[in-house]
């Protein structure tokens, strides 16, 4: 088969590689589509610790059941599935007590040590594989792991109906966390980016307001639940300014681990602040499908670029000029 290869960091290309065959439980999928997110430009930067190189990158995909080792019986040879990408142990403390996500062995198809799905064939657990619904599209497969993490965030986030959601950042994901605030029953949904060119997408993901600064939006009293989706610390400093008395600030990008934000801790005691993180999918995969079956994500708002396998380097390049949103490597 053909597929992208990292042999080490910083070193990546088009290779033939034997086709994966299935072992007890597991099940060769051929993707239909990839998509590329930050994570990739960190695996290729060799700044994901967990990563074991070389590794086919590629963990946001869905595709077809062409082989089924023994042991599968919940998905057959056909079926067109998505695949959650994360990995876990299942015995040590986090995953003993719910929280997969946390897992200390935590590994990723695509991302640690398994091939990804930038490929003709990836082999897959099978039952990190679920069958698309019948009225979702099979063209939104590759939207289901961000919108998984994104569901997962909102678990986290517990708002109540009519909060007033505040979100850092309008890129795929601050879309897809717009598109789920709406449908989850906000007061309103404000989204602020710095770049003026993003905020119209914003706009047709239903937020109510848009803005580069948050100063523009007029709401002295704060936001009931801000959401940072940059990783960026200037960004994050700003979104805990933001949160009204008892308001929750949720970090959802991934900022760079050796850097330090800066808050008032008088004010977090003061307005009965919460400061949460989210990491990953917990238990939210089958939620996003049906979400993503009911319609309440846009995908033709968010898939707006496809690369064949061979121009990869063309799709990472195009991501990290910042072109377009969600970018799709069909294999
Ligand atoms: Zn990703
Ligand atoms: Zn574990």
């Amino acid at each position: 088969m053909r597929a992208v290869l990292i042999t080490e960091p910083g070193q990546y290309g088009l290779e033939t590689l034997p086709d994966p065959t299935p072992d007890v439980g597991d099940v060769i999928v051929a993707p239909d589509g990839c998509g590329i997110c930050g994570t990739d430009l960190h695996i290729i930067a060799g700044e994901v610790p967990f990563t074991r190189y070389p590794i086919v990158p590629g963990h946001e995909f869905s595709g077809e059941i062409v082989a089924a080792g023994r042991g599968v019986d919940h998905v057959r040879v056909g079926d067109v599935v998505a695949v959650e990408p994360s990995l876990f142990c299942g015995h040590c403390p986090p995953c003993r007590t719910g929280r997969e996500n946390l897992c200390l062995n935590f590994d990723s198809i695509g991302v640690g040590q398994q091939n990804g799905a930038c490929a003709e064939l990836v082999r897959v657990p099978g039952h990190k594989a679920f069958a698309l619904p019948d009225a979702m599209r099979r063209g939104l497969g590759t939207l289901v792991e961000p919108v998984s993490c994104v569901v997962h965030g909102f678990d986290m986030l517990e708002t109540r109906l009519g909060d007033n959601i505040l979100i850092y950042g309008a890129g795929s994901i601050g879309l897809i966390l717009a598109q789920i605030a709406v449908h989850h029953g906000a007061g309103s949904v404000s989204v602020v980016d710095t770049n003026a060119e993003r905020l119209p997408r914003a706009l047709k993901a239903g937020a109510d307001q848009v803005a580069t600064n948050a100063d523009e939006l007029d709401r002295p009293q704060g936001w009931e639940a801000v959401i940072d989706a940059t990783g960026a610390v200037a960004a994050i400093e700003d979104a805990i300014s933001r949160a009204s008395h008892g308001g929750t600030v949720l970090l959802f990008g991934v900022a760079p681990d050796n850097v330090q934000a800066r808050f008032s801790p008088f004010q977090v005691y003061n307005k009965e602040l919460r400061i949460i993180g989210s990491m990953a999918i917990r238990h939210s995969f089958e939620r996003a499908l049906l979400l993503m079956a009911r319609g309440v994500i846009d995908g033709d708002l968010l898939l707006t670029h496809r690369f064949k396998l061979d121009a990869y380097d063309e799709a990472l390049e195009t991501f990290r000029r910042g072109g377009g949103l969600k970018l799709t490597v069909v294999p």
